[in-house]
């Protein structure tokens, strides 16, 4: 799957939009590889806001949860957090395929829960973005037809009945990738 009908560069300009907005920023300021929480002093409530705003602006659902949270739900607790709340291996092989390696800060089985939210980077939030984005289906799941169409570029309506698209969200996005990745590497 995927689509032609938003680019990265658009996605990319709101998420900074969002950020901006959210934390009182210029946008023109915001970098694609800068950590959202230690370069521009994010908070973890303001996800909730930064997410708020993408999600209107594209009519999707981001994910509630992070990587982590999925996979102790559903590799069982323990699995990716340890009692003293830092990463397993497992986590640290999952979050480096997912994140990309090498990663700003070098994860290792007993680094700190904590030091994975700081991971997270403007271009990071873009990809999440840009994958809900590429989940539209091919057909229009009220009238049938593929005719998706996009005005101003950043919601998607259906060029034939006229329904908005419906993107699958970020957190069930996240548990396929989960799957798929232990289907080929059986990490757990
Ligand atoms: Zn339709």
């Amino acid at each position: 799957m995927g689509q032609n009908l938003i680019s990265e560069a658009v996605v990319l300009e709101e998420v900074k939009k969002a950020i901006a907005q959210t934390l009182k920023l210029e946008p023109e300021k915001i970098q694609p590889d800068q950590s959202l929480m230690k370069d521009l002093g994010a908070e973890s409530l303001d996800f909730l806001d930064i997410n708020y705003r993408l999600e209107q602006a594209f009519g999707i659902k981001t994910a509630r949860h992070f990587v982590l949270e999925h996979i102790e739900e559903m590799f069982g607790e323990g699995s990716a957090i340890d009692e003293n709340s830092q990463l397993t291996e497992k986590a640290v092989t999952l979050l480096k395929i997912r994140l990309g390696d090498p990663l700003p800060v070098e994860l290792r089985a007993g680094t700190d829960m904590d030091e994975v939210p700081p991971l997270i980077t403007v271009q990071g939030m873009t990809k999440a973005v840009m994958d809900i984005l590429d989940s539209l289906p091919s057909a229009c799941g009220s009238c049938g037809n593929s005719a998706w169409k996009s005005e101003d570029h950043r919601r998607v309506k259906c060029g034939s009945c006229g329904a908005e698209a419906a993107f699958t969200d970020g957190d069930t996005l996240i548990r396929e990738w989960l799957t798929r990745i232990q289907e080929e590497k059986k990490i757990f």
